[in-house]
């Protein structure tokens, strides 16, 4: 695996590969799970080279704290996406992506103004500075993201949209730890207790999502507070049932919808989704 720290590096290796070779990219924080390795190797079934970025974008923590305290481990995620068979690594200074002021943030409308947009401001501004940047200097043909953050790939979907850039969009699903918890580099600063009780989380999803078609979206956020509150451990940051493109509330099943979660367990924010088939 080719691995980059400068990014004029990495355009050179680049613009030597074949003009018309789909090229797949994955953008990642590092701190590495197989949850990540499943976007490369979803990459590396539709694309001819592959390209990974392990980048902790500082713009998009509106956390100081949760910046430092995020993990790096840059000499086990360069293991692990040689294993995975990943062609090229970015793996830069904060100054190789942030050497203009260029601003690329714009309005996201109801997308930016919902869920983890007020809870974390300056959040998708951050996500959108990075993305950008990133994608014109891998210039990719395909993207790959997680469902596991809905929001984000809403937000990047737009972002493609409003700059026209020529790629396209992969949501790639959750991948969970044996006991059904989405797998999450943060998973790691739980500590024993909460991380055996974090799995209730998706148990109580999946609870409140049986026979999904016989109740209203109302009803299954209502089933869902209830079943979380069992556990007062948990802290509820909001429960809602979502069109996916945009992220409006659903009031019926006659479209693809989504069930948002977000809790508080200790420090840790533990986000979780189902995606509801439209009806
Ligand atoms: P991050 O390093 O947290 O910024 O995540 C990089 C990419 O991996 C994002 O597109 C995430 O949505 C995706 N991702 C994170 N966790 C998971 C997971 N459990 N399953 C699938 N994709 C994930």
């Amino acid at each position: 695996m080719y691995i980059f720290h400068r990014k004029a590096d990495l355009i050179q290796w680049r613009k030597q590969l074949d003009g018309s070779a789909p090229i797949g990219f994955v953008p990642t924080m590092g701190a590495l799970h197989a949850g990540h390795i499943s976007l490369i190797h979803m990459a590396l079934q539709q694309c001819q080279y592959v390209v990974a970025s392990v980048f902790v974008n500082p713009t998009q923590f509106n956390n100081p704290e949760d910046l430092e305290k995020y993990p790096r481990d840059a000499a086990r995620d360069i293991e692990m996406l040689t294993l995975a068979g990943c062609h090229a690594l970015y793996i830069p200074e904060v100054s190789d992506i942030y050497d203009s002021n260029d601003n690329y943030a714009f309005d996201l409308g109801n997308i930016g103004q919902v869920f983890e947009g007020p809870l974390r401001p300056g959040h998708f501004d951050g996500v959108v500075n990075v993305c950008k940047r990133l994608f014109d200097i891998v210039s990719p043909t395909d993207v790959y993201f997680g469902q596991k953050d809905f929001q984000q790939c809403a937000v990047i979907r737009k972002m493609i949209l409003h700059y026209r850039l020529k790629m396209h969009f992969h949501r790639c699903p959750i991948i969970r730890e044996p006991d059904g918890l989405a797998m999450s580099s943060r998973n790691v600063r739980l500590n024993t207790s909460e991380r055996k009780l974090a799995s209730k989380l998706y148990e109580c999803m999946s609870s409140a999502v049986k026979d999904v078609y016989n109740y209203t979206p109302e009803q299954i956020c209502e089933k869902l507070f209830d079943q979380i509150s069992g556990y007062p451990e948990f802290s509820i940051e909001y429960i809602s049932v979502v069109d996916t493109l945009d992220l409006k509330p659903a009031t019926h099943w006659s479209w693809e919808t989504v069930l948002l979660v977000t809790c508080k367990l200790g420090s840790i924010r533990l986000l979780d989704n189902i995606i509801i088939p439209a009806k």
